[in-house]
C-alpha cells in the first residue's frame, strides 16, 4: 500500500518531449513529469512515470517540456519604458528622459510595470526572475509577482555611496552610506519562509558607486544570511575608468584582494574583464549575468572585447539578463549571446545557451539546490511548449529550436512551484487584459509628465 501512495501525484505531464538538463543532462523523447505539491516526485519514460495517479493530468501533445529561463537581471519596475522613451542617438538626451521617469515612478506604476514584464516572462518561458535593485518599493514588485505566479527575488533600491559615471542624481535615493547601510539585507526578511515564492537577495547598485567600505558590508551580510550578493559591475567605458582611477588597477583584481568576490556574488554586464581579472573570477566562483542585448545596444564593442563565452569556457557560470528591456522581449537573450558569441570569433553550442538560461541561471539567483532542472526534489518550475509554431519544424533538433530558432513562440502552458500558471498562452491567476490596462494606463500618464515627443518620426494623419 505504501509504494501505492507513493506513485500518486497533483499533477502529471505526459507524452512529451522531456529535456531535464539534470547531471546527466538526460533527455527523454516520450517523457513525463510527476509533481507533487511544489516539487517534482519523478521524471522518465512515458511509460513508467506515466503510471502514476494523479488529481490532474496535461497532455503535452508530443511537445517538449524543459526546465523554467531564469531572467537573472530584469529592472520590473522599468518595464514600461521600453518603445516609450526616444530610442535617440543621443545618449544623454534618453538619459534625461530616462532619469525624469525614474523620477516619476509611484508604487502603482512599478506594480503595474512588474505586472506587464511578469505576464510577458510567463508568455516567453521565463520562470524566474531577479531585480538588481532599482525599484523604488520592492512590495510592489513581489505583489505584482505573487499575483501573476512567478517566481523572483528582490532587493532595496540603489543602495550606493559614491558618485560616479553610472550614478543617476535621484531624489529618493541619494547616495548615502549610512541610508545603504540600514537598507543593507531588508528584503532577506523574505527568506524567513522557506517556500517563499518572492524572495530577498543582498544587491548594491554597483558600477563604481560603492565605496570599498559597502562593498565588505554586503559581502558579509550575504555570507552570514546564506544569501547572493548582486551589483552591476563594469558596464560602460566610464564608471570602468572610474573604478581603474580609484583603486589603481582594475576592479575585479581588487575586489579579490579586499575579499569581497565568492560563489554567492552575483555580477551584472561585466563587459570590461581584463587579462588579470579573469583568474580572480575563474578561483572565486562568482556568477556572471550577460546582457548581450545591452552589450550591442551601447556599442561596447568599441571599449571592450566580449568575453562572456571565454569566461564560460573557463568554468565561471554565465547567465542570461535583459537588463530594462530596451527593443527586445524576454527569453532572447540567448540567442543575442549565440550571435555576439559568433561575431567575436567564439562558438557556443545551443546546448549550452540553454544550461545558461536554466541551470547558470539558478546559480545567479542562489536557488541551485532547487531550481535549474527537472529532476525529483527539485522545485516544479517547468515550460510546456505547443507543436504548432512554424519555426519548430521539422522537429530534428529541440534543443536547437528552443534556444535558437523558435525561441519563445511555441511557449504554450507554463507550470510554476507546482501550479499551472499560464495555459495556452494565456495567465490563469489574473485576466491578461486586466494586466494590458494597468500598465498601458500608467505608461500614458509617466509619458504625460515626462513630456516625451511623439512616439514615432513619421506624421500621424488625424481628422480635423
Ligand atoms: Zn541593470
Amino acid at each position: 500500500m505504501a509504494e501505492d501512495a507513493a506513485l500518486e501525484c497533483d499533477l502529471l505531464v505526459r507524452n512529451a518531449y522531456v529535456i531535464t538538463l539534470d547531471e546527466r543532462r538526460q533527455v527523454y523523447p516520450s517523457g513525463a513529469v510527476a509533481i507533487r505539491g511544489r516539487r517534482i516526485v519523478a521524471v522518465g519514460p512515458d511509460a513508467d512515470v506515466g503510471s502514476y495517479a494523479s488529481a490532474r493530468t496535461i497532455d503535452a501533445g508530443g511537445g517538449v517540456v524543459h526546465p523554467g529561463l531564469v531572467d537573472a537581471h530584469a529592472h520590473m519596475t522599468l518595464h514600461t519604458t521600453r518603445g516609450a522613451l526616444p530610442d535617440s542617438p543621443s545618449e544623454s538626451q534618453s538619459q534625461d528622459y530616462f532619469t525624469t521617469w525614474m523620477h516619476a515612478l509611484g508604487d502603482d506604476d512599478e506594480h503595474a510595470s512588474t505586472l506587464l514584464a511578469c505576464l510577458e516572462m510567463l508568455r516567453n518561458g521565463v520562470t524566474c526572475f531577479l531585480e538588481p535593485g532599482t525599484a523604488y518599493e520592492p512590495d510592489a514588485v513581489a505583489s505584482a509577482a505573487q499575483r501573476i505566479g512567478i517566481r523572483g527575488s528582490v532587493t532595496d533600491a540603489y543602495l550606493w555611496d559614491r558618485v560616479s559615471p553610472a550614478y543617476h542624481e535621484l531624489d529618493r535615493a541619494p547616495a548615502d552610506h549610512a541610508r545603504s547601510m540600514k537598507l543593507l539585507g531588508r528584503q532577506l526578511a523574505r527568506n524567513r519562509d522557506p517556500d517563499a515564492l518572492v524572495r530577498g537577495h543582498i544587491g548594491l547598485y554597483g558600477a563604481a558607486t560603492a565605496s570599498d567600505e559597502l562593498e565588505r558590508a554586503a559581502k558579509a551580510a550575504a555570507d552570514e544570511q546564506g544569501a547572493i550578493l548582486t551589483q552591476h559591475q563594469s558596464f560602460y567605458a566610464d564608471d570602468v575608468a572610474d573604478d581603474d582611477a580609484r583603486f589603481g588597477g582594475h576592479p575585479l583584481a581588487h575586489f579579490a584582494d579586499i575579499g569581497v568576490l565568492g560563489p554567492n556574488c552575483t555580477f551584472a554586464h561585466m563587459n570590461a574583464i581584463r587579462d588579470d581579472e579573469t583568474q580572480p573570477v575563474v578561483d572565486s566562483g562568482l556568477t556572471i549575468v550577460w546582457m548581450p542585448g545591452n552589450y550591442m545596444y551601447y556599442g561596447m564593442a568599441e571599449f571592450f572585447k566580449q568575453r562572456a563565452a571565454e569566461m564560460y569556457h573557463l568554468g565561471v557560470p554565465v547567465a542570461f539578463g535583459s537588463d530594462v528591456a530596451k527593443v527586445w522581449g524576454f527569453g532572447e537573450q540567448g540567442y543575442l549571446g549565440f550571435l555576439l558569441a559568433r561575431a567575436h570569433g567564439q562558438f557556443l553550442a545551443a546546448e549550452e545557451i540553454m544550461e545558461m538560461t536554466s541551470r547558470s541561471g539558478a546559480r545567479a539567483v542562489g536557488l541551485q539546490d532547487r531550481l535549474g532542472s527537472l529532476a525529483p526534489g527539485m522545485l516544479a518550475d517547468l515550460v510546456i511548449r505547443g507543436t504548432g509554431a512554424a519555426e519548430s519544424h521539422p522537429p530534428a533538433n529541440p534543443v536547437r529550436d528552443i534556444a535558437l530558432i523558435g525561441r519563445t513562440k511555441a511557449v504554450d502552458t507554463v507550470i510554476i512551484d507546482g501550479k499551472v500558471v499560464l495555459r495556452h498562452g494565456h495567465a490563469t491567476l489574473v485576466e491578461d487584459e486586466d494586466v494590458f490596462g494597468l500598465a498601458d494606463a500608467s505608461a500614458r500618464r509617466l509619458a504625460a509628465r515626462v513630456g516625451l515627443p511623439p512616439a514615432t518620426i513619421w506624421p500621424e494623419g488625424r481628422s480635423t
